[in-house]
């Protein structure tokens, strides 16, 4: 009798690691050699804490193409602190109902996307991202980051899930 194939299915740790972003210091410093602080665009919208000028005026690297708060391990010296808030939700935006993903982002590219197998795990994640950065970003913060993406260059992929699955 022929067996029958499942679509694979991911542990809810495994979903969370996809879900998180910065999402594994290891991966982050020692395999992609922290590249989204090494090419830095940083902004901080309008509607944040933490202002333009602040950020400016503590972390004088913005403008050039390293951020100053990597330290010499590759991770983020400010990681639980005013970091800004595309510094906290790369590599995932939320965009038109649906999901940006970063594809400059290695983790992105190499680890979710080869893992998203099936609907069913496409779902999952879709769902637990969109839950992730639900909570991160306002209604205000969500259309300001749409604006931006549309005049950003980067290269992005749009995933959208059901969320009802
Ligand atoms: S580009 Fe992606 S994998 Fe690389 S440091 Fe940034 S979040 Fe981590
Ligand atoms: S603040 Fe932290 S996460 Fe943001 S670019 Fe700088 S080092 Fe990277």
């Amino acid at each position: 009798m022929a067996t029958r194939l499942r679509p694979r299915h991911l542990s809810p740790n495994q979903v969370m690691k996809m879900v998180k972003p910065y999402p594994d210091g290891f991966y982050c410093s020692k395999i992609c050699q922290s590249q989204c602080c090494r090419n830095v665009d940083i902004y901080v919208l309008k509607s944040e804490e933490i202002s333009y000028e602040f950020w400016k005026a503590n972390y004088p690297s913005l403008g050039r193409k390293t951020c100053g708060c990597l330290d010499a391990e590759g991770l983020c010296s400010i990681h639980e602190g005013p970091r800004p808030l595309i510094c906290r939700i790369y590599p995932y935006f939320i965009y038109q109902g649906g999901i940006m993903a970063s594809l400059n982002c290695k983790y992105v590219s190499e680890v979710v996307l080869p893992s998203l197998t099936s609907h069913v795990v496409r779902d999952r994640v879709f769902k637990q991202i969109l839950e992730y950065l639900t909570l991160e970003c306002s209604d205000e913060q969500v259309v300001e980051i749409e604006d931006r993406l549309r005049q950003c260059k980067g290269v992005f992929l749009l995933i959208r899930g059901n969320l009802d699955a």
